[in-house]
Formats: C-alpha cells, sequence, structure tokens
C-alpha cells in the first residue's frame, strides 16, 4: 500500500514523464521544420521512451494498490533558436527529471517504502544513460554548428536510433 505523499509524488511523476514525451514531440516538430529529419528522429524515439516512463510508473502505482490521477499537461515550447540551445535544453530537462527522481527515493527512504526505492533505483540507473546520452549529443553539436556537413552527417546518425523495446514489465 502507498502513502498518500508518495503515492501523490508517483502521480505528479507519471504526469511529468507524458510531459517529457509531449515537450519532446514538440522539438521533434521544431527539427523536422528546419529540415533536420535525423534529429527529429531521434527526439521521437526519445518521446516513445518516456512513454514507457509514465506506463511504468503507472502501472506501478496500480501493483501498489494505489490510484493514478493524471494532471494537466502545459504546452510545450515549439521553436527554438536552433539545435543548440534545444539540446541544451533536453539536457536542462532531463536534469530535472533526474532531480525529481532524487526526490522520490529520498521519499520513500524517509518513509521506509523499499518497494518504491527500488522502483526509483530502476529510474536513477536510467538518468545516468540519459543526461550522458544528451550531453554526448551536445558536444557533438557544438563541435560541428558552424559546418554544414559535420551538421548534415550528425543528422544522419541520430537518423539511425529506433526506438527502444518497451521495459521489463510493459
Ligand atoms: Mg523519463
Amino acid at each position: 500500500m502507498l502513502s498518500k505523499t508518495i503515492e501523490k509524488a508517483l502521480n505528479d511523476q507519471i504526469t511529468f514523464e507524458f510531459f517529457s514525451e509531449y515537450l519532446y514531440l514538440a522539438m521533434a516538430s521544431y527539427c523536422d521544420s528546419i529540415d533536420l529529419g535525423g534529429f527529429a528522429n531521434w527526439l521521437i524515439a526519445q518521446a516513445e521512451e518516456e512513454h514507457t516512463h509514465a506506463l511504468r510508473l503507472f502501472r506501478f502505482v496500480q501493483n501498489r494498490e494505489g490510484t493514478v490521477e493524471l494532471g494537466a499537461l502545459e504546452k510545450p515550447q515549439s521553436s527554438y533558436k536552433d539545435v543548440e540551445v534545444l539540446f541544451e535544453k533536453v539536457l536542462e530537462h532531463e536534469r530535472k527529471v533526474t532531480g525529481r527522481i532524487n526526490a522520490i527515493y529520498e521519499l520513500a527512504v524517509k518513509e521506509k517504502d523499499y518497494p518504491t526505492q527500488v522502483e526509483m533505483e530502476w529510474f536513477i540507473t536510467e538518468q545516468v544513460e540519459e543526461e550522458k546520452n544528451v550531453s554526448d549529443i551536445l558536444k557533438q553539436i557544438k563541435w560541428v554548428k558552424d559546418n554544414p556537413m559535420g551538421l548534415f552527417m550528425l543528422d544522419q546518425q541520430l537518423g539511425q536510433r529506433q526506438a527502444s523495446a518497451l521495459p521489463a514489465g510493459e
């Protein structure tokens, strides 16, 4: 059984994961509008991954006999100065997610809610990878941003990402 505090924190996080999906789709649309289809592809795959995160938490709350209550999604930012600024926002967003996951973990430790700690451990590990991937792409953007051929090649590379399989339990 979930405490009301943890149930609320998890519900807020479910909404936030759906917002991440929504934000990355808006970013994908911007990249398409400036003819960077590979960047758009990467962001759509990222959005799909956020969807699986939301569903994973959704299922977790249900399994703990809590009640899922979805919140409202705000309108995501739809235009950016360029892809460098856009990926700075992605990194900032992922760091915000990490902070939120850490806070839920901390709450679960305080309340001695062991199942939520274990569930958050999966997300903590996932966030290390998310931040690393985004930070690597941002570095590459900085190297090539004034070189159309470099940007073209990076776009090709990002175009190869496929949506990952649903995590276990989905
Ligand atoms: Mg996520």
